[in-house]
Formats: C-alpha cells, structure tokens, sequence
C-alpha cells in the first residue's frame, strides 16, 4: 500500500506545494466547507499545476457529473505559448475555479433553452484533485458541479451538495435542542458495488451486451446459482489478479478499498470501501466503476454493472450504506450511554419518519431501466419501500409506543434519557437481505439502488426527507417544550411515542420476496410503485417539488427537468432493446433456425426416398418444432417491430419478453456449434 494517495492533491501535497498560510486557508475549506478566500486562487492553481506536472500531467479538466449518470472531462494543455516555438506551462486560479463548456449535448430537460448553450463548471473544494493516469501520461482531474448560465443544476453533484448542507443544518438544529455544543456534521456512505465479470470474447460476439449491457435473450443453465457455491467462494487466479490490480489503482486514487469477495451469482462479484464524507464517497464511487471497467478491458475482461445482465441469476445493487456523524461521533451508533439514547432514538424516529412519508420519492431515486428487472425480482428488495429493524430495536420502538417492557431482560419500558438501550447485535440486524432499507447496527443500508447508479440520486433524496422530518420534530419541540427544560425529556418520549404509532406502518421484518408482503403493503397503504414510470411520477408530485425548494436542494424547475430527462432515458433505452432484440431474432437468429430446419427438411426427403425404416420420425418430430419456433419467430418479430414503431416502452417491453421465451426455446433444439450467440453456461463460467 506504498502508494496509497500519491494521486490525488492530498493535504500532504498541498503544504508541500503552497505557502503556508495558503495551504491552511484550502485545507480548512476542504475540511469544513467553508467558502474558499477567492485572493488564494492563483496560488492554489499554481501549487496544483506544479504537484500535477511532477506528477507527469501535461492537461487539465474539469470533472463533472452530468444527469447521463456517467463522469464528464474536457481536456485542456497546461501549455501557453510564450514567443515564437516557446511555451510555459500554466494553469490560473479562473482556470481552476471556473469552466465554460458547450452543454448543448448533456441532458438538461429544457433547463437550458436553446440560444444559451454554453454550461458552467464549478470547483468544488470539498473534493480533492486527483490524476487520472494513461499510457502516455497523466491528467489533473477537479471535481467541479455543473450548472446552466443562471445556475440551474445540470448535474448530479449540485443537488447533493445542497442536501448535505440541508441535513447538515437540521442536525446542527436538532443537537442544539440536546444542548450538545456546535459541531461538524458529516453525513457518511459507504457504497456496496457489485459487478459481474465475463470474457471479452464472448462479449464482443453479443450484440445486445454490447449495445445495452444486458443479454436480451439466452436460456438459463442447468447449473448457475443453485448450489450457493459461488457465494464467498475461493477467488479464481484471473479474477485475483484483476481485482488487485483495481485496488492498486484504487489506493493510488486514495480511494479506501477495503473489501472484494465472489457474490451470489456466477461471475459476479463485490467491491465495498471504507466509508467516507458523503460527496467524496459519491465521486469514489464513481472512479470505482470507471476503475472496474478500465481494468477489466485491459485484462481481455469485461465488466458489466448492468443492474440484471442474466436473466434468472441475481442482479447486481449498489448497498447504500449511510449515516450522520456529530463532532466525528456517529449519531446511528447505539452507543451505551443511557444518557445519548435520546440523540439515537430521536434520529431513528425522524428517518422512520421520512422514509414512511417519503418512500414514493425515495422509491423514485432508485428508478431506471435496468433497476427495473432488478427491484422486485426475487433476489433483489422489492419496489415496496419498507424498513427493516431488527430484533432488539423493534421491541425498544415497541416499548416506548406502549410504555409496557416487551425485552425480558428491562423490567420498565425503555425511557428516554435515562435507560441504557440494549446492545445491537449486527449479526441479527444483518440477516434480512430483503429489506430495502435495513438498519446495521450503525447506519442504514440502502439497498434499491442499482449497481450502474449514480449514488448522488438516492442519497440526495434521503439528506432531504430526513432534513426535512429533523425540522418538524425541532418545531414540534419548540412548541412542546418551550422555555422549560424540565420537561424535554418527558416531552420528547410522548413525542416520539406518537411519531411511532403514526409511522409503524412502514416498518417490516418479514419476508420481502414474499407473495404475501405486496398484499400486507397495500394494506398498510405503502406505495409499490413498480416500474420507472410509476416510479418517476412523483417528480411532479406538488408536495415533493414544494419540499425539495423549501430545502433549496432542487427548484420547480429542476424537478420538471429531471422527470423530462429519467423519461426520455428510459424511453431510449427500453427502444434501443427492442431494436437491438428484432435485429438479432432476425439477423442471427432466424437465419441458423431456418438452415438448420431445411437441413432436417432434405434430410427427410432424402432418407423417405432411400426407403430408410429408423430415424424419419425423430427428424420429423425435430422439424415440427423447428419449424414451428420458425413461424414463431416470425409473428413475434413482426410485433415487436410495430411496438418499436410506436416506441410504446411497456408494449416493447412485453413483446421483447414474450421474443425472449421462442428464442430460448429454439437455443435449446438449434446445433450447439451453429447457435450465434455464446450461451449462459459459457459466459458465466468461463473465465
Ligand atoms: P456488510 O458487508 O455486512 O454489509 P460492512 O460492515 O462490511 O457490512 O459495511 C458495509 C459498508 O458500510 C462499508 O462500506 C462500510 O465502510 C460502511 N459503513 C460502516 N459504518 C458506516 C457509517 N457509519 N456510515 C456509512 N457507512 C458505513
Ligand atoms: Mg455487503
């Protein structure tokens, strides 16, 4: 680990780098997010430039995250020509606080109007530059938000930022009334990635991986997941040496990867990092995955972070683990100070709170055409947004609801302030993997998110209902207790006890793959909200674009824009599958069917001619269904074509499905040697 953040413009880089008094004014912006003194810019650049050329840098961009859910870059020379075949290298604090790029080709959702193409970028101090190195050389990479001509955020970062603030404010607000004194907050992610990997040479012969990155047909193995066998399985020497050298770049990032292990399904597997700050763990999150892929490529790999690549085998997530930190002090940490139960009851109380109020635009953030064959599948959680608690913290939320004891082991009811709360064993907590929203012990683990996802989205929505659930509880204070601290704590248990009984509903510990929990959820009146366009309805909902511009975290505008742009990503998407499923059935597909059928066709022919008393029947009955998946073929083509026509997303949908079953079908009665396509069993297992 020798090389653990060489590559990034660390606080050790920046003394060394800067003078003095400059490097401790960035460092505390950094550290705090204080505003940056403008007057350093220059020497902040200069100091970045220098530590970047040692570092073999010859070019600059500014690093963004567009609403494509990917990364951004534009590159640009350090180099300035000085006189006649003369340059200096140079790089000024303008060039660092601020870009102009034409964002005329990034999705804006009629946020930016057509006469005003330019888009701008902003430096955000709070992440540290970095390098991102090539075969031939290096570049200084600054992660900046992205925004329109009249700051309208065009990107994921902006609205993150603005959360975390939220949050962070309603916190601040919130301890004060536990006359805790003023301190940092932090709120915390530690992201899950799960990925498959596969040959690069099957991929290259599969149209539909390389066009949508999920398989649009092929019939499951007879083996694949059954066995549990794969599952923190021993790690392949291929597979090793791929995942060392992601974390040797990764550690060169100073990006904490910490954990890597087979996963459920064939070919897949899991990268988990330490957890961090919240926007820094966001663009971690997003260098692992470029990370991943790269290093894949380079291996003769290919990494797929599809949220469902292989039907009837698990999809992959992004486990959103997240929490709040007070002075460095975890707020979700039980901790046994009967006396702090009160800061954790009160924080669960107002996240129990959020998630039952909110679920619908929570539910929203996980939304996508590839989480749409994930959520809800059986192995994944289910689009139903519920929260899991565990044992022990069920029957404290109990307890404070009914004042009655419900552990064996308290004789009285849990008090606010004054009882120790029990010890939360993670082992017992960790156990229902079909919850969407678990609590771990320490934090809650977001569990809907998709493995190709931007973290921002999700944690975005979650910083502001639970801002949003803080402040309401501080007004309910306010007006309960008032001037007389006597009563806080009696006040704050009859609080909390009301906010329970009100909220109980969206707690669940049963089965969330269960046939029974949709029923039980309706019942309860929780939202399922099934596929992406029920999902992204709640963008327009009223009551969550009044919340999100009361927190300042997206305004009227932005809201409509990103409904605009989730649908048209979903449309294009769902379109290019059916596309690509039609060329395939027609161009790959139909022709083997159709050789192989006039084969049989000859063959009989020929053998009835000769007389032959065996094997005519077993051809025939072969080319019946032959020749039946053929006129199949056919008429399911023919649909799908008309649903493309009409690019309706669900009609394209459920004729790709329904394509899907005859040309499984067929893969299994084709020539092993003349099928198109390389198949499951292939693909999943060798490697
Ligand atoms: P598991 O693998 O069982 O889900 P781990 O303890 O390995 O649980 O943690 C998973 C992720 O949760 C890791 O990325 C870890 O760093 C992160 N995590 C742990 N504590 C916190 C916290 N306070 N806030 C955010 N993430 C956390
Ligand atoms: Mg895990």
């Amino acid at each position: 680990m020798k090389n653990y953040g060489d590559d990034v413009f660390s606080e050790k880089a920046i003394l060394k780098h800067m003078p003095k008094a400059v490097a401790a004014k960035l460092i505390a912006t950094m550290r705090e997010g204080t505003p940056l003194d403008p007057s350093i810019a220059d020497e902040v650049a200069h100091g970045m430039k220098d530590w970047a050329v040692e570092n073999g840098a010859t070019h600059f961009t500014h690093w963004f995250q567009p609403m494509t859910g990917g990364t951004a870059e534009k590159h640009d020379a350090f180099l300035e020509p000085s006189g006649p075949a003369q340059a200096v290298l140079r790089f000024s604090g303008k060039n660092l606080i601020g870009g102009e790029t034409d964002a005329s080709s990034f999705p804006s959702g009629g946020l930016r109007s057509t006469f005003e193409a330019r888009g701008y970028t902003a430096w955000d101090p709070t992440s540290p530059a970095f390098i991102k190195r090539h075969e031939n050389g290096a570049t200084l990479c600054i992660p900046t938000a992205f925004c329109s001509y009249n700051g309208a955020a065009l990107d994921m970062k902006t609205p993150l930022l603005r959360s975390i603030q939220a949050v962070s404010r309603a916190t601040e607000r919130l301890m004060k009334k536990f006359r805790k004194p003023k301190a940092h907050v932090s709120i915390t992610l530690g992201a899950e990635q799960e990925y498959f990997l596969i040959d690069r040479e099957f991929y290259l012969k599969r149209p539909d991986l390389l066009q949508t990155g999920r398989t649009v047909f092929g019939a499951a193995p007879a083996k694949h997941q059954q066995l549990d066998d794969h599952y923190f399985g021993s790690i392949r020497p291929r597979i090793l040496k791929f995942m060392t050298e992601v974390e040797e770049r990764l550690w060169r990032l100073g990006i904490p990867a910490k954990t890597r292990h087979n996963e459920v399904a064939p070919a897949q597997f899991e990268l988990a990092p330490m957890f961090e700050d919240l926007n820094l763990a966001v663009d971690h999150n997003m260098l692992i995955m470029e990370v991943l892929k790269q290093t894949a490529e380079a291996s003769g790999l290919v990494c797929l972070l599809h949220e469902k690549p292989f039907e009837g085998v698990n999809g992959s997530g992004k486990h959103c683990n997240w929490s709040i930190a007070y002075g460095g002090k975890n707020l979700l940490s039980p901790g046994d100070n009967p006396r702090d139960n009160a800061i954790f009851l009160t924080f669960l109380s107002a996240i129990i709170r959020a998630v039952d109020l909110h679920s619908d635009i929570l539910r929203m953030s996980t939304a996508g055409a590839g989480n749409d064959h994930r959520l809800g599948a059986n192995e994944a959680p289910p689009a139903i947004i519920s929260i899991f608690l565990g044992d022990e913290l069920t029957s404290v939320m109990k307890e404070i609801e009914t004042g009655h004891a419900e552990r064996k082991t308290g004789r009285t009811a849990m008090k606010i302030g004054v009882d120790a709360l029990p010890p939360i064993p993670r082992d017992a907590t960790d156990r229902n993997r079909t919850s969407p929203f678990a609590f771990t012990g320490n934090k809650f683990e977001f569990r809907a998110p998709g493995s190709s996802q931007n973290c921002a989205e999700s944690q975005t929505v979650l910083n502001t209902i639970v801002a949003e659930s803080i402040d309401a509880i501080c007004d309910k204070l306010d007006a309960l207790v008032g001037n007389d601290a006597t009563r806080f704590n009696e006040e704050l248990q009859k609080l909390l006890q009301r906010l329970i009984r009100k909220h109980k509903r969206v707690l669940f510990s049963g089965d969330g793959y269960g046939s029974a929990w949709p029923k039980e959820a309706a019942k309860r009146g929780l939202p399922n909200l099934r596929n992406t366009l029920e999902a992204i309805a709640p963008l327009e909902d009223p009551v969550n674009k009044k919340l999100f511009a009361k927190y300042g975290v997206l305004t009227e505008g932005e809201m409509a824009s990103r409904h605009e742009i989730a649908l048209a990503d979903y449309r294009s998407r769902v379109l290019i599958e059916g596309k690509v499923a039609l060329e395939i059935a027609r161009s790959m597909i139909r022709p083997v069917v159709a050789d192989e059928f006039s084969r049989l066709a000859t063959a009989i022919g020929r053998a009835t001619r000769d007389g032959l008393k065996v094997g005519i029947a077993g051809l025939k009955a072969l080319s019946m269904k032959l020749g039946a998946g053929l006129d199949d073929l056919h008429v399911k083509c023919e649909r799908i074509e008309k649903a493309v026509a009409k690019g309706e997303p669900t009609a394209i949908i459920k004729q790709m499905e329904d394509l899907r079953r005859t040309v499984d079908r067929l893969e299994g009665l084709v020539d092993d040697g003349k099928w198109p396509l390389p198949k499951y069993r292939s693909m999943l297992f060798i490697y």
